[in-house]
């Protein structure tokens, strides 16, 4: 068995056949993780003839845990994930309320994941509620690790939430009543920036024209405007020869070719423009839980959560995920859509540098949709016959094995 290596304490070694950890989630998690692992497997195996492989590695999370080993996140499973550094994950239940922190968050902060990647593009032949979805290519850094996310907050009850209150009283004249729940949200200079240096890194990588950073800094000015101002500060600093605000970009636009152009909006401006003006945006780096809304309202505008991937990756340990939750209705039917899961192990396939496979998967099920092979999700919208989920994969290994990319 071989393991990715860590180089220098960050960035990663890559053996041809890594062992690479999956979880199989909850709900839906089992049906589209089977589905993934299989287009994966063929994808590298068209690729690379057998010269590269993934060994998988099962690791247990959320229910199947619990029954197995009385907790839900274990910390054998911890030391897996660990040990494989890159791994790809189904979506795992939280219960509302009942005092269970999110084993997302939770896996999310332990391996410091503080960068939350989640590509938007159209895949043509998807049924979209827009009348231009084929200009939405975009790609969200939504903040990770700190933000209201964080779960700093205390029931209205508690005798916390009365001491914070009574801090507020007496310290800042600050009154609020005895049925209010009190949320801290933190946001620091060290962890905005270096989100937004991934987010200005990638839109450099990837010849992408402009990364906006989007806020709600005229409310939150020490938190949202703050996040705006250290955006721009770290682009000023770091990425001095490579990058353009907008603001001097609309004196001279000339003068500027080539640069990556850094903008901001406030949040609830941006909204209306990813439906107005979609073309104008590219890169989007946010805070968490803008990042969280934006990134399902633009998955609606291409098709849906059900073929939206995503990523969360740190300086060294990454783990890939849908975007979508558990589906519970759906569970073990067989019919949820994988694509979003398959597109996230495609994500997975570039960041170990396994582009040719990561294009010969993706390639598949764009043909795949260009044909309107699709799940019930998209089949119901078409008015078509839809395939269930364990078919749609067959349709992609098909395409990847007939050699019938786009
Ligand atoms: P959800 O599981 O994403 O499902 C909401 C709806 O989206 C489904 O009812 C279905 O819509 C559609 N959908 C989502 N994924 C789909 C797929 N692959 N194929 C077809 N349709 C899909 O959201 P939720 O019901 O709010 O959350 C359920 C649980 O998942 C919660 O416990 C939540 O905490 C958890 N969750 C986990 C993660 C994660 O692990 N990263 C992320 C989000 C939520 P229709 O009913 O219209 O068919």
């Amino acid at each position: 068995m071989a393991y990715i290596k860590i180089v220098d304490g960050q960035g990663i070694d890559v053996p041809s056949n890594p062992t690479i950890g999956y979880i199989e989630g909850d709900g839906i998690g089992p049906d589209i993780t089977k589905s993934s692992i299989a287009v994966i497997n063929a994808a590298l195996e068209i690729a690379y003839n057998g010269e590269k492989n993934i060994v998988w590695e099962k690791i247990l999370a959320g229910e199947e845990a619990m029954e197995t080993t009385g907790k839900h996140l274990p910390q054998e499973s911890l030391d897996q994930l660990k040990k494989c550094i890159v791994s790809i994950k189904g979506p795992l239940t939280t219960p509302i309320g009942q005092g269970f922190r999110s084993l997302n968050v939770t896996l999310r902060q332990y391996f410091d994941l503080y960068a939350n990647i989640r590509p938007v593009k159209f895949f043509p032949g998807v049924p979209s509620p827009v009348k231009a979805p084929e200009k939405m290519n975009m790609v969200v850094f939504r903040e990770n690790t700190e933000d209201l996310y964080v779960g700093i907050e205390w029931k209205y009850d508690s005798p916390e939430a009365h001491m914070v209150r009574k801090f507020l009283s007496d310290n800042f004249e600050i009154s609020l009543t005895d049925d209010t729940g009190i949320g801290v949200k933190p946001i620091s200079r060290f962890k905005s920036q270096r989100l937004v240096r991934k987010a200005i890194e990638y839109a450099i990588k990837n010849k992408r024209k402009n990364v906006t950073l989007v806020h709600k800094g005229n409310i939150m000015k020490y938190t949202e405007g703050a996040f705006k101002e250290w955006g721009y500060e770290l682009a000023a600093s770091e990425f001095k020869d490579t990058t353009v605000t907008e603001e001097e970009y609309n004196k001279s636009p000339d003068s500027y070719d080539g640069k990556v152009i850094v903008k901001d909006r406030i949040a609830d401006n941006m909204f209306q423009q990813v439906l107005t003006r979609t073309e104008d945006y590219d890169v989007l780096a946010t805070t968490n839980l803008n990042g969280d809304y934006i990134s399902d309202a633009l998955a609606a505008q291409v098709g849906g959560l059900g073929i939206a991937p995503g990523g969360n990756v740190g300086d060294v340990y990454a783990i890939f995920e849908a975007v979508h939750g558990t589906a519970p209705k759906y569970a073990g039917l067989d019919v949820a859509n994988p694509t979003s899961l398959m597109l996230s192990g495609e994500m997975m396939l570039r960041h170990l540098g396994w582009i040719e496979a990561a294009e010969i998967l993706e390639s598949a099920i764009m043909s795949a949709y260009r044909d309107q092979k699709v799940t019930q999700d998209l089949a119901r919208i078409l008015n078509i016959k839809p395939l269930k989920c364990s078919e749609f994969g067959d349709e992609v290994i098909k395409r990847m094995r007939a050699k019938k990319p786009e």
